[in-house]
């Protein structure tokens, strides 16, 4: 029996899992296994995770995978051996195993950096995991039991970025639905820059703006965080903000597993892969998702760390390896249509189009789309999907923009 491990079960390595077993399904061959390895059996919706009900922001992955025929070890990998082709796995009831594999694909994602900030491991929140997110939401509520101080009613979001700003409009609604619609809440983005959304360009950032000014949030360019404590933050311009809850938004960085296979790799810890996403140099091993710096085109785009590139990078990622063991006929990846969806709370959203980030809907109809992107699009195949409709979901040379 020959195996394709696959390390995640975020939006990469599941559209790996199902792409994988769609080929080997297609070609018959019964001498393949394909497992997946993850701390858990279900694909966290990471991209709502600045929205309310964090803790119900996930999807079970365990029926749609059997009905595939992918098979599921619970637990986290904490070493490879690309040497060996093997990896060391400790799983849920604390046994650690060394598991050999045929071929490897890492999807382990990214997760926020926190740069050594004075405070900030302690006092700042974050939406970056379920669990975090969801102690967010606790804090928020119990804010209502303490007393009514500029500190308690004033939220800091730290970073102006695409996360920074979606969390930012969400949160005066928030924190009134928490402290009452009388009292005077205070939203502000700290933003290292001069503008806000730095990366999102110039198209949107007009719509970015009046979003936020007419949401009440305020928005200080130019500064940094310097330290964080329990009662608020200094800014690198020496000013102080009284506040109870700092949200750290700034800045991603590729799991650290990548630093354990021996290739070239970004700035952001991404390891470099060539169009089949084949990490470049290294035998046998895959990498997709956020772990992968991936040209999207032939005209020098790379995929962002986001979910509408992973779905597609996992989906061919699957098919790849598959088709590597197979010796059936592997498909460059490519995904040459690029959009963003930024979602701006009760004020609506902005939708763009191409890598210069045209604008092409904003309001309540932007919303809509962002709403049938976050409820919909982006969840795996439903539980009680058949196995045809599962693969055919998983279908390399499917399009999927967002
Ligand atoms: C608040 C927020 C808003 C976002 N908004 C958007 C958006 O609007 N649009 C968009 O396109 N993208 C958005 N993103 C980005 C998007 O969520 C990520 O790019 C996407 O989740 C990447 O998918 P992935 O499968 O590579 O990684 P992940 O989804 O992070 O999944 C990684 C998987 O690997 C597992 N794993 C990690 N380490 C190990 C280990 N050692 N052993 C075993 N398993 C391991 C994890 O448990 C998980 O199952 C947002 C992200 C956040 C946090």
């Amino acid at each position: 029996m020959k195996r394709i491990l696959i390390i995640g079960a975020g939006f990469a390595g599941m559209w790996s899992a199902l792409s994988a077993a769609r080929l080997i399904h297609e070609q018959d061959a019964k001498d393949v296994e394909i497992c997946v390895v993850a701390p858990e059996p279900h694909l966290h919706i990471r991209p709502r995770l600045y929205e309310e009900h964090a803790a119900s922001m996930k999807a079970p992955l365990s029926e749609i995978f059997r009905e595939a025929g992918v098979n599921f070890i619970q637990g986290t990998v904490e070493r490879i051996h690309p040497d060996r082709d093997a990896l060391e796995v400790v799983t849920t009831d604390q046994r650690r195993s060394t598991i050999q594999y045929d071929r490897l694909v890492l999807a382990t994602g990214s997760r926020l950096f926190r740069p050594p900030v004075q405070g900030l491991a302690e006092h700042a929140f974050s939406v970056d995991q379920i669990d975090e997110a969801a102690a967010l939401e606790a804090h928020i509520k119990q804010l209502a039991d303490q007393p009514d101080t500029p500190a308690r009613n004033t939220v800091v979001i730290a970073g102006g970025g695409f996360t920074g700003i979606e969390t930012a409009a969400e949160m005066p609604a928030r924190l009134r639905a928490a402290l009452g619609s009388e009292a005077t809440v205070k939203v502000i983005v700290v933003e290292r820059h001069r503008e806000i959304g730095p990366d999102l360009g110039a198209g949107p950032r007009p719509v970015i703006e009046e979003a936020l000014r007419e949401l009440g949030v305020t928005v200080k360019l130019g500064v940094e965080v310097s330290s964080i404590d329990v009662n608020g933050l200094t800014l690198s311009d020496g000013k102080r903000i009284d506040t109870r809850t700092v949200i750290w938004t700034a800045g991603v960085r590729a799991s650290s597993l990548t630093e354990q296979v021996p290739s070239e790799r970004d700035t952001v810890g991404r390891l470099h892969v060539d169009r089949y996403l084949r990490v470049k140099g290294v035998n046998r091993i895959f990498a997709t998702g956020d772990v992968a710096y991936a040209a999207t085109d032939n005209e020098g785009n790379y995929a962002m760390m986001s979910c509408q590139h992973a779905m597609n990078l996992g989906r061919s990622a699957g098919h790849n390896v598959a088709a590597d063991l197979l010796g059936a006929e592997m498909i460059p990846y490519s995904q040459p249509k690029y959009v963003t969806c930024l979602d701006l709370g009760p004020w609506g959203a902005v939708y763009t189009e191409g890598w210069d980030r045209e604008v092409k809907m904003v309001g309540k109809e932007a919303k809509s789309l962002k709403t049938k992107i976050n409820t919909e699009w982006i969840y795996p195949p439903t539980a009680g999907s058949t196995r045809a409709e599962v693969f055919a979901a998983a279908d390399p040379r499917r399009i999927v923009v967002a």
